[in-house]
């Protein structure tokens, strides 16, 4: 029997020290795994004290070990109750505990080691089993030997206590957690109290240390309970946004989640669920197939909703089929965002139509992939939208936006794409059968006011582009038709244009002009010529400052071929200013020459009134120059005037006083004419003959019309200047008329300044 023991004991001692070095292995560093290998080692180490106990030979050794063993077991004990405290976190309520309790741990210690002496404790003697093999067992346990157990029992019965009121505080599938390990503690003092009690031989209670020492070993390390793991998975599937639903090797339902149900519009009902889980694998999955993946629609809650179904097959590790399972994904509100997100990348969001990109591209589709069929880009440019916005709100700009919108869906719903390029300016690419001017005046013409105010007229400018080279990108293709608007832009009566290669060197030759000014303006490219004026006795004090580009490779370039674009460009500011200053350069020299009666007369744009302090940069140059201001002619057109009257009118008084002449230049070829003539207090009317030329009956027509502005002007003591006079005819009646002074190819062209110096100044003219 000695031997069966001691085997079981060295087994058991095995058997812990396997489960401590596989949690060592295991080992993560933490508290309670500490707590569980200090269990481990205590225990084995009085499993294998106590069996070296039995196996001594003599009385006195055997009451050494004993004595050795009944330490280890206090140790084992304490360790037991440490792992406790950790695995249910309960601290003990006993202040100070830890120190008494190894205090009380040092007594028994001292108390064990004098036994070994004196026998105080207990003593031992031999017993024989039934195959009378002796050993020694503890026997003749003095009162002193309480102290020992009553320290065991206390820390046991605390361990117990605190896993039973942790099982009894915990949920269900936590209890056993902690009850697991509290029924051996209870089954090894159940042992040990009959080992005490009824003289066993042995003390079988040592064999439950290696049960406990297990137990602690898996629940305190590895143990996850199997409820636990159930409810997760249970609430996480439950709590998924997509429908899961979860059926056996016979299709049986074991499983759905509440978003399932609502798919399946099932109300809960398993059979409804299963015979449409039938349904669906009949239709989309083929019995070979492991996995399968479908979209669908649904009506939920009257309500059409997008899922996607994943079906998936369901294997063990041996490949053996167990059940499979459904994802049901929603994916309505996705699809409709990304939707809306893919709307507002092409759409423009004030109109609804295309914006600006995706114009483009489908456009350059549509050019590309139809070969074989001809295409216009039409753009359209609504003729001062700005002030639409300004005055009457941005609102009803926007109104009028939509409605030019709506337009263009007009003009390209047959066969084309529309869309708006930027704030009022709007594309189609139509193909050519369908386009037609007409149409298009027709649909512009409905847009001929604004939505909420009839009294402003909304003119729309169309530019047409014929598609003919199909790989030029289509924004260069808008570009075009936007030139060719520019054409007529200021046109209240051209309301289509067309594209053509004039257009673009006009263009190409604007930019140019353009690119080359200020090298122009600084190395003296621009010259003064000047075009004589002569009185009607012949004589001529002066003439018509009147710029020439010598350009130094393309030679002379006459003004109207620079003038508009720098007036456009506002360049024109700085080469009035230029030329204002060789004016009076010219002045400056001829008064030192002691010609200081002689005259010129320079141009005044429209816009430098806008772009310059007019009356400031002139004045200045006169005092620079010291120049006679009566000297300088100032020639201002009627337009000039009439677009800011109030403004101008002022100045032009602020420019008499200083001592200007001034001219009123193109006189009749302006709006107002003759009704504004009554304010203007100029000094010189200057008509031209040109702008009467093109009427019909031009002789008598052009007579009286001048006949009347002459009169007019004279009434009103002004000086009449004609310009334009090509033949003796028109000079002898201009004469008869009253007119006072000439210009024009029948006396001269312009010439450049020395020429005129040379040739004309000082000279008398036969008339
Ligand atoms: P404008 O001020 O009305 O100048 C008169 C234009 O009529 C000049 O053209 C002149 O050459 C032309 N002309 C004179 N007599 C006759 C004639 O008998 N028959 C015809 N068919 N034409 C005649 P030009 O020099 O080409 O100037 C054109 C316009 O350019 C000018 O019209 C003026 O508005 C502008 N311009 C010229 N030089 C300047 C300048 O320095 N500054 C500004 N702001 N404008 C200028
Ligand atoms: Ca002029
Ligand atoms: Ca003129």
């Amino acid at each position: 029997m000695k031997w069966i023991y001691v085997s079981a004991l060295f087994g058991a001692v095995i058997f812990m020290l396997i489960c401590f070095v596989y949690t060592v292995r295991k080992s993560k560093g933490n508290v309670l795994e500490k707590a569980v290998n200090k269990v481990l080692l205590c225990s084995s180490a009085s499993l294998f004290v106590n069996s070296l106990a039995v196996l001594m030979p003599d009385k006195n050794s055997a009451v050494a070990v004993y004595s050795i063993y009944h330490c280890i077991v206090d140790i084992t004990i304490i360790s037991l109750s440490d792992f406790v405290r950790q695995y249910t976190g309960i601290a003990s309520k006993i202040p100070k505990e830890k120190l008494i309790k190894w205090l009380a741990f040092a007594v028994d210690c001292v108390l064990m080691i004098i036994n070994i002496f004196t026998g105080i404790v207990f003593q031992c003697h031999a017993v024989a089993d039934d195959w009378d093999i002796s050993c020694f067992h503890i026997g003749g346990r003095t009162p002193v030997y309480i102290y020992h157990l009553v320290f065991i029992y206390f820390m046991v019965f605390s361990a117990f206590f605190a896993l039973i009121s942790k099982s009894s505080e915990s949920p269900t599938v936590y209890k056993g957690k902690y009850m697991w390990l509290a029924i051996p503690i209870c089954v090894v003092t159940a042992f040990h109290v009959a080992f005490l009690n009824f003289h066993f031989m042995f003390d079988y209670s040592l064999l439950f240390y290696a049960i406990i020492g297990f137990l602690a070993c898996y629940y305190g390390l590895f143990y996850i309970p199997r409820g636990l793991m159930e409810n997760i998975m249970f609430f996480t599937i439950a709590s998924m946004k997509d429908g899961i639903i979860c059926l056996d090797i016979d299709g049986k339902c074991v499983h759905f989640n509440k978003n399932a149900n609502l798919y399946c519009n099932a109300y809960s009902d398993l059979n409804t669920i299963e015979q449409k889980v039938k349904e669906m694998r009949e239709k989309h999955v083929s019995p070979e197939r492991k996995e399968a993946v479908w979209e669908s629609k649904r009506l939920v809650f009257d309500e059409e909703r997008l899922f996607t179904v994943e079906y998936k097959s369901i294997f063990d590790s041996h490949h053996h089929y167990l059940g499979c399972f459904f994802i049901i994904h929603d994916h309505t509100e996705e699809t409709n965002r990304l939707e809306y997100e893919k709307y507002r990348a092409t759409h423009d969001m004030l109109t609804g139509i295309y914006n600006k990109d995706y114009f483009f591209e489908t456009a350059h589709g549509l050019i590309v992939n139809n070969p074989d069929k001809k295409y216009y880009i039409i753009c359209s440019d609504v003729k001062n939208f700005k002030l639409v916005n300004d005055i009457f709100g941005v609102e009803t700009g926007d109104d009028l936006l939509r409605k030019i919108a709506r337009l263009m869906t007009y003009i390209g719903k047959e066969s084309g794409v529309y869309g708006r390029l930027s704030s009022d300016r709007f594309a189609v690419c139509l193909e050519s059968s369908h386009f037609n001017e007409e149409m298009i005046l027709d649909y512009t013409n409905m847009i001929d006011s604004l939505p909420e105010n009839d009294a402003f007229k909304v003119h729309i400018h169309i530019g047409v582009y014929e598609v003919i080279d199909r790989n030029i990108r289509v924004s260069v293709m808008c570009d075009r038709a936007n030139l060719a608007i520019k054409t007529i832009k200021d046109s209240y009566e051209n309301v289509v244009a067309y594209y053509d290669s004039h257009i673009r060197e006009d263009f190409i030759n604007e930019q140019k002009v353009i690119s080359e000014f200020e090298n122009a303006i600084e190395s003296g490219q621009f010259r003064a010529y000047v075009q004589p004026q002569i009185t009607t006795g012949g004589k001529i004090n002066g003439g018509e400052v009147l710029v020439r580009w010598i350009h130094p490779t393309d030679g002379m370039i006459p003004p109207f071929r620079f003038i508009e674009i720098f007036e456009q460009t506002g360049l024109i500011s700085r080469l009035d200013c230029y030329m204002w200053e060789l004016a009076c350069i010219q002045l400056d020299k001829w008064k030192k020459e002691g010609r200081k009666d002689y005259y010129l007369s320079v141009n005044i744009s429209q816009k430098d009134f806008y772009l310059l302090d007019v009356y400031l940069v002139i004045t200045s140059l006169v005092r620079k120059y010291r120049i006679n201001p009566k000297c300088l002619h100032l020639e201002i057109t009627e337009t000039a005037i009439m677009n800011n009257p109030s403004v101008q009118l002022k100045l032009i008084q602020r420019l008499r006083n200083f001592g200007f002449i001034i001219e009123i230049d193109d006189f009749g070829s302006g709006y107002s004419s003759l009704n504004t003539l009554k304010d203007l207090s100029a000094d010189v009317l200057k008509v031209d003959m040109g702008f009467l030329r093109n009427t019909e009956n031009k002789e008598e027509r052009s007579k009286k019309i001048l006949q009347m502005i002459v009169s007019l002007a004279k009434s009103l003591d002004m000086e009449v200047i004609t310009e334009g006079v090509e033949t003796k005819e028109q000079v002898d009646f201009l004469m008869d008329f009253g007119c006072d002074v000439f210009q024009g190819y029948f006396f001269a062209k312009p010439m450049p300044v020395e020429n005129f110096e040379d040739n004309y100044l000082d000279t008398n003219v036969d008339i």
